[in-house]
């Protein structure tokens, strides 16, 4: 099959063939018919995350954003079949552990992520293990490049929001970093009935999050974005988000609460941070304030999102800017170093 193989850090990935994937007795074999491109595919591909244990090994092929059709299925797999239209969680599980079982399989004792920990969707097949956990039937009237977007920035805005943050209808949610996780989590919020402030540094983001739903939006190089914040939430947003994951968006965040507010942590660190990153601790103490780990979202979760974009109160497709063949994959992934990205970009033709 053809695929878009990292071969080293930080090196343009190569467009060669590579040998089939084995389907093995749980899993399916998935025809990727789009992957969205991810800031973590760059991360995985700049070399981060060794703090965390990560690390890639080479040859590799990225994309953890893909949906398609199912091509071949293993003997023991129960509710899937060949020829049918699916998306697959990025956040993955083996679906027997303590937190497989009570419905976190995001957060599996053993997770498996395609891209990462498995060869993923920079490719025209995929092998995905333990489907019957993993792999989720799409609605015919949702696109193949729409379901892409639904795959890791969508689905993890909507989890972090909607589950772990709680956001309720007429809340203030500031969200720090308008990429393609930033403006997932304005879109989400604002349907939740939320009054959304997106806070980015690219005008052109900013204007997308307004699109989205943000009622206002802050450019941090003009503003202070905290002061402003906490002045336009009247007191300081119930939740901000951190989406991007640098030590400035994080603290941010924090400093945008009101009393009692809740910081939602979505986006995970670069070289610079290295998994750290000091926060206003005695703030945190005395306004009763909450950080909230977010990651993926348990594919069992998927048909309550997927009800919401069948009857359009959601709509990914509307942060896809761009689509690409497999051979600009690596560009797009190059152009993530200096964040000159707008939206989501999917590759949609092997
Ligand atoms: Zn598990
Ligand atoms: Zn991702």
């Amino acid at each position: 099959m053809k695929a878009a193989v990292m071969e080293g850090v930080r090196q343009p990935l190569v467009v060669r063939e590579v040998q089939d994937p084995q389907c093995s007795a749980h899993g399916v074999i998935v025809r990727v018919e789009a992957n969205g491109i991810c800031r973590s595919d760059w991360h995985y591909w700049n070399g981060d995350w060794s703090w965390i244990g990560v690390a890639p090994r080479l040859p590799h092929v990225l994309g953890h954003e893909f949906c398609g059709v199912i091509e071949e299925a293993g003997p023991e797999v129960r509710g899937l079949k060949p020829g049918q239209r699916v998306v697959v969680a990025f956040s993955q599980g083996e679906g027997t552990c303590e937190q497989c079982r009570s419905g976190h399989s995001n957060v599996c004792n053993t997770p498996l992520v395609p891209g990462m920990t498995y060869w993923g969707g920079f490719a025209r097949y995929v092998a995905v293990p333990y489907a019957d956990v993993n792999v989720v039937r799409l609605p015919e009237a949702i696109g193949f490049v729409e379901a892409a977007s639904m795959g890791c920035r969508f689905m993890t805005a909507f989890h972090g929001i909607v589950d772990r943050a709680q956001v309720k209808p007429g809340q203030w949610v500031a969200v720090y970093g308008c990429g393609g996780l930033g403006l997932s989590a304005v879109h989400v919020a604002a349907a939740t009935g939320a009054n959304v402030i997106g806070v980015d540094l690219d005008p052109a983001k900013l204007e997308m999050a307004k699109k989205l739903g943000a009622i206002h939006v802050v450019n941090a190089k003009e503003t202070e974005p905290t002061k402003a914040v906490r002045q336009l939430s009247g007191g300081g947003a119930h939740v901000a988000v951190d989406a991007l994951g640098i030590a400035q968006t994080c603290r941010n965040a924090a400093l945008s609460l009101r009393r009692r507010g809740r910081m939602l942590q979505l986006g995970l660190t670069s070289q610079s941070e290295k998994g750290e990153i000091a926060l206003p601790i005695d703030r945190l103490v005395l306004m009763e304030q909450s950080v909230i780990g977010s990651v993926g979202m348990p594919a069992a979760d998927y048909p309550q999102l997927l009800r919401l974009v069948e009857s359009r109160r959601l709509v990914p497709g509307s942060l896809v800017t761009a689509t690409v063949p497999l051979e600009k994959s690596s560009e797009v992934l190059e152009q993530m170093t200096s964040f000159a990205n707008l939206g989501v970009t999917v590759i949609d033709r092997y």
